[in-house]
């Protein structure tokens, strides 16, 4: 295990911002991340790759630990996954092997723990409906969390209220499906996914979360499905995109944070842009949406 020292952390986010990290290592075995534990004190974040991150122009003073643990194990219709597998890699692996549930997620960029995390999904499909366990480090030891523990909801987990528990890995389980059909979907959609994210665009995905009506108080629920268009409800959520759109966001900017011209919920970084732009940015998008809709948005983005 190679500790670095002075880490840029624009190099190890997809949105290319932030400063520099005082130290960062990249974990491949499961000792060494106890290791590094045992080793390292002070403050710590773990990361995969970096594809959901606002990172502070100030930096971080500790430790940046990114989690590379590949493993790929099959077992009939389970299968097991190092918490550093790609996430495209993994669901061109299951597809091959006839195994369904995944293949809508490809083309989600990142590790399979960075989707664990947030429960990360796209076209219906989302990774809490294909997880059994997920193995954990808590600091001391390594366990596994059943499935009905990991309180798997929109874009969130139990994870993200365990802060200090590292994923490690995690076991599947998948039904059967012919190996061509999968591999098409999964083409398909990545096909379709270019067309909103060009490669190479400096962004962190979605930046809002969609609005999920039942979650409203009813008065809210009431005043917002007053003031849309209710054929934008899907599966009863109202897209931040289209609130967004409807709130004239779309070109907007703060420096060099953007919202693109062809989606109000895509904000990327469009050359030299910095984390105060894009709290900037958000702060101004979060109060048009609530001024025209009585809805707050929250970030789907974590700030590092
Ligand atoms: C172009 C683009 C398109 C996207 N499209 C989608 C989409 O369709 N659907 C969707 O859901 N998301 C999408 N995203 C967001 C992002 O890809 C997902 O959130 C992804 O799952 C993050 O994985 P990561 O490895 O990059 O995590 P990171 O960004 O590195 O980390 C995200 C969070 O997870 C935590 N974390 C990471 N690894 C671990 C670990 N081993 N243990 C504990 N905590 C950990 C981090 O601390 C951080 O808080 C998109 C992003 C981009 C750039």
């Amino acid at each position: 295990m190679r500790f670095e020292k002075g880490k840029s952390l624009k190099s190890l986010t997809s949105l290319g911002i932030g400063g520099i990290a005082s130290f960062f290592a990249e974990i491949k075995k499961e000792k060494e991340l106890k290791k590094i534990f045992q080793e390292a004190g002070g403050k710590r974040y773990v990361i995969g790759a970096g594809s959901n991150l606002v990172a502070p122009d100030s930096g971080f003073s500790g430790f940046i630990i990114k989690i590379g643990i590949k493993a790929f194990e099959i077992k009939g219709n389970a299968i097991y996954s190092g918490a550093g597998d790609n996430l495209l890699d993994f669901i061109k692996k299951i597809n091959k092997s006839g195994l369904e549930g995944m293949e809508k997620m490809a083309g989600i960029p990142g590790t399979v723990a960075g989707a664990i995390y947030g429960n990360a999904g796209a076209y219906g499909q989302e990774i809490k409906d294909s997880v059994s366990r997920v193995r954990i480090f808590d600091g001391k030891r390594f366990k596994w969390i059943k499935k009905e523990e990991c309180k798997f909801g929109y874009r969130t987990s139990l994870f993200k209220k365990r802060k200090n528990w590292v994923i490690v890995g995690a076991e599947f389980f998948f039904k059967k499906e012919n190996p061509a059909k999968l591999c098409k979907i999964s083409r398909d959609i990545i096909k379709l996914r270019e067309k909103k994210y060009r490669p190479g665009l400096l962004c962190p995905g979605s930046f809002f979360k969609n609005i999920i009506l039942k979650n409203l108080k009813p008065s809210v629920r009431k005043k917002l499905t007053e003031r849309i268009d209710n054929s934008k409800i899907i599966y009863g959520k109202v897209p931040s995109g289209y609130l967004l759109e409807e709130v004239g966001a779309k070109g907007m900017s703060v420096g060099g944070i953007r919202v693109a011209k062809h989606h109000g919920n895509l904000i990327y970084n469009s050359g030299g842009g910095k984390e105060r732009d894009v709290k900037k940015l958000a702060g101004i998008l979060k109060g048009l949406v609530s001024k025209k809709f009585g809805v707050r948005l929250e970030e789907e983005v974590q700030y590092l």
